[in-house]
């Protein structure tokens, strides 16, 4: 099957074999990893491992945590406000789509604990069109906000920022759900990023952080310890039970990188791949439709219209024949769309274009 999923979504068929192969007998202890303690040290190698790669491939210095928190992107749009909006401050939202119209929703809710506001710096909602990210002037920024926090990649609406808003003395925070580790990546400019790992990096239900040491020192300390980031920091996030087997999973994926040459790599992959799908949109540009505007196109979420709903629904059908799934466009949008992260092959993305291009010929 050729998985063009917007998450979860498509892991390395390698990643996924090796956890096949030691399912039930994980560095031959006669137990999968998913029966071992949390606090065995036959555990706490894969973790550790887990984070140790991350360090390596991403380039991610000693001022900074890598950790590993439950509950999903969804629940650090309420935790991060918890956390680091201060009694009457202040905190800046760029908002180009629908996960960051959910951040600002969970952090406007966050004032009550707080009383400090939510300000939307900038926004492209344009009668609920996102098709661009905001230019660096349309961002009206407060300079005494407690950080400005930014979506790098709308996984909906296929908007991506492909140069992110400049850090200045206010703390830049950023949601990378949907394009963590997909190209070399300076992370030196965020105080915290955010991914959940069932696109680029692994299963559901888990969400790696990347935190500078002195932002989580800022952090609320009267919210119930397991909502603090330092709570997670200090015990190399294992407070509580991880979730192992989506750790072990990640430390899976992070070799693939790692062995396949690493965000480099990666990164003209992937850029080829969404070459030629925006290619194959623009060559039939009377029956393809990107709504995006060229600057802002997603590589990792393509997302496209053809002249009809009718046209779209046998897009959809005749492409499964050729056991291609996960085009349907979120249903808040509809059309299709393409997701194309680490794990879809050139050779999967070139199938699509050739449907594409027949589809268009035909219809
Ligand atoms: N942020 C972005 C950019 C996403 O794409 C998603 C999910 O697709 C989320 C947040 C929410 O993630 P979760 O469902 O894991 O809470």
């Amino acid at each position: 099957v050729i998985n063009f999923n917007a998450g979860p979504a498509a892991l390395p068929l390698a990643a996924l074999e090796r956890a096949r192969d030691e399912l039930l007998d994980f560095a031959g202890t006669g137990m999968s990893v998913m029966e071992h303690s949390h606090r065995g040290k036959d555990y706490e190698r894969v973790h550790d491992e887990a984070i140790a790669l991350l360090r390596e491939i991403a380039g991610i210095g000693d001022d900074t945590e890598v950790l590993f928190v439950q509950g999903g992107a969804t629940q650090q749009f309420a935790q991060i406000p918890l956390n680091f909006l201060p009694d009457g401050g202040s905190a800046d939202y760029i908002v180009h789509g629908a996960w960051g119209e959910k951040a600002l929703s969970e952090a406007q809710a966050a004032t009550k604990w707080s009383g400090g506001k939510v300000r939307v710096a900038a926004t492209t909602v344009h009668d609920k069109q996102y098709t661009r990210v905001p230019a660096e002037a349309e961002i009206a920024r407060d300079p005494q906000a407690a950080y400005l926090h930014v979506t790098s990649n709308e996984t909906i609406h296929g908007v991506q920022f492909h140069e992110l808003p400049k850090a200045d003395a206010v703390p830049l925070v950023c949601d990378m759900s949907s394009d963590f580790l997909w190209r070399k990546t300076d992370f030196s400019p965020f105080s915290f990023v955010y991914a959940g790992a069932q696109k680029n990096v692994g299963p559901s239900g888990i969400v790696i952080v990347l935190a500078k040491k002195d932002f989580i020192a800022r952090g609320r300390k009267d919210l119930p310890k397991i909502f603090q980031y330092r709570t997670v920091a200090e015990n190399n996030s294992l407070y509580n039970t991880p979730p192992t087997f989506a750790i072990y999973l990640i430390r899976n994926v992070l070799d693939w990188i790692k062995k396949g040459g690493g965000l480099a790599r990666i990164e003209e992959q992937n850029r080829q791949k969404a070459a030629l799908i925006y290619g194959a949109i623009d060559a039939n540009a009377s029956f393809y439709v990107s709504p995006v505007e060229k600057a802002s196109r997603s590589t990792m979420n393509v997302v496209f219209r053809l002249p009809s709903e009718e046209l779209e629904a046998r897009f959809l059908a005749e492409a499964k024949k050729l056991k291609m799934v996960g085009l349907k466009g979120h249903r808040s949008v509809g059309g299709i769309r393409a997701s194309l992260y680490n794990a879809v092959s050139l050779e999967w993305t070139k199938t699509l274009v050739d449907f594409m291009r027949d589809f268009a010929k035909k219809a």
